[in-house]
Parts: structure tokens; sequence; C-alpha cells
């Protein structure tokens, strides 16, 4: 936690304080920082979001869950003096889309991929439904202020977009890029062969700070070392499959030790190469 609150420090001011002890302890870490110009971090315990203050309004992304939205509306509210215009989420998952009709309920108009709308009315996700919804690429202005909206394919989901905010030279992803954080768990939503199309249309993208879903900025960089994760496990882990290999060999094979510093290492690697494992198996059989 010590290096996450560091790290956001060194990009910008902030502006709302870290927790104060007269908080509950169980209270969820809630937090607004700057991260460059118009555009702020929003942190709801291990989850992050941002948001675009404009003259005409506020461009919000994903709600994160009903309390956050609720919070993070009156303190935009409170400290800015504006109304959240456009809600983007970034993905359907529960965990980032939920309380979408907090924002809603003022006239916030929701925005998405086309096909988070397909999952977030099929599985009935505790959010609102998108009201405006795009395939490849998307343009929003508001305020003289512009927010580039991105599929660049499957991923994580099979409705991950990324947002770009060209004046602040930031890039939100969720999920799908990790800053020196191992892939989360077993890859039980995941599109992996254009995962690592979507990593490299990323580092071909112009922006300098990337803003993730969870834990510590990054950079760039960040996206080209995960990239190069990604290649290793799932190079390694094909090789073995090719061989015959069971999943008990291929992880004691596997060598992922130049990444032992990154966060989840110990706990995650065994998982991701699982994951990688299983799936490649399936898109052997040609399933
Ligand atoms: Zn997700």
């Amino acid at each position: 936690m010590f290096r996450v609150i560091t790290a956001v420090l060194a990009m910008g001011v902030s502006i709302g304080g870290i927790a104060s002890a007269a908080q509950a302890q169980d209270a969820p870490k809630r937090e607004i920082v700057q991260i460059s110009g118009d555009l702020y971090r929003f942190q709801n315990k291990f989850h992050y979001s941002v948001f675009l203050v404009t003259p005409a309004g506020v461009i919000a992304t994903d709600p994160i869950d009903a309390d956050a939205a609720q919070w993070l509306k009156s303190e935009i509210a409170s400290r800015f003096g504006k109304q959240i215009r456009y809600v983007v989420y970034s993905h359907d998952h529960v965990d980032h889309s939920s309380g979408g009709e907090v924002f809603a309920a003022d006239g916030a108009i929701v925005i998405a991929h086309e096909n988070a709308k397909r999952t977030i009315l099929g599985e009935k996700r505790p959010t609102a439904v998108p009201q405006i919804t795009f395939k490849k690429r998307m343009t929003l202005e508001l305020g003289g202020k512009t927010v580039e909206l991105r599929y660049l394919g499957k991923n994580h989901s099979d409705n991950m977009i990324v947002m770009r905010f060209p004046e602040e030279r930031t890039l939100f992803a969720v999920d799908f890029l990790p800053v020196q954080t191992v892939a989360y768990r077993d890859f039980s939503d995941a599109y992996l062969p254009e995962w690592i199309e979507s990593l490299a249309r990323v580092e071909r993208m112009d922006f300098d700070i990337l803003a993730p879903g969870h834990g510590q900025l990054g950079t760039k960089a960040d996206v080209t070392a995960f990239r190069e994760y990604m290649s290793d496990l799932t190079g390694q882990v094909l090789e073995q499959a090719r061989m015959g290999k069971s999943l008990e060999e291929a992880k004691a094979a596997v060598d992922l030790s130049k990444y032992s510093d990154w966060a989840q290492f110990e706990a995650w690697s065994p998982l991701n190469i699982a994951g990688a494992y299983q799936r490649i198996q399936l898109n052997r059989r040609g399933n």
C-alpha cells in the first residue's frame, strides 16, 4: 500500500489526503488524487477509476460499486461544483461496472463497448445499461476536452476498452495490463493470443502515464514489460503442451523467474501457468 501511495504522490498532488485515523477501521479506503491537469484518479479500496473535469461537467469512468459511486458523486459536486455528464465503463465485470445507475439517475449518459451492453443485459449486472455503444473507436467531447475510447480486441474480456486523455497524456486501462504485477489468477474470462496483440496496440498509442484499474500508476515501459511477460508465459506453456507435458511438468519447467520481484508473483504466477495451459489445450483441440 505504501508503494501505491508514494507512486501516486510522485505524479500528482493529493487533494483527498490519506484516510484519517478518525475514519472507522473497516471503512473502505477512498481517495481522489490529481493525475495531471483536469484528470483525477479515484480509489475505492483496491479498485481505481479516473474522471475528467471540464467546464461543461465531468466525464466519469468505472463507478466500481453503488456506494463508491455515491461517494464520488458527492465529492465531485462539493469539490468541483460539477455534474457528471457521461459515464464510460471499461468492461462489463461486476467489480468495475457496478453502480452506474447512481450517475445515470442524474442524467449522465452511459457509454460502453457494444459487447459490454450485451453482457450487462445478459448477466443482469447491477448497473445502468449503456445508452451509447461503439465497435472500434469513439471520441467523446465535452466542454472543449476530448477523450478517445478504443476497443483493442479481446483480452481480459471480449468488451474491454481503453480511454486515452490526450491533453493529460494518460491512458486508463483496466485488468488486462497490470503494472509490475503478474496477471490475475487463472484467466477465467480471457483470450490469450488476442490479449498479447491488444498490449502491442497499447504500446503504439500516444501517452506517458498509465492509470490501471488496480495498483500503482505506470508508464508505457510497463506495458512493454507486461506484454513480454504474457509472451514468455504463453510461449513457454505452449512449448510444454506441444511436447505432451502434463500441467505439473509444465509448472516445473516454465521459468518466469525474471519477473519474481513483481507483485503477486508467488501467489498468482502458478495460476497464470495453469490458466494458460488450459486455454492452450482448448485451442489445440480446436474449441
Ligand atoms: Zn475484469
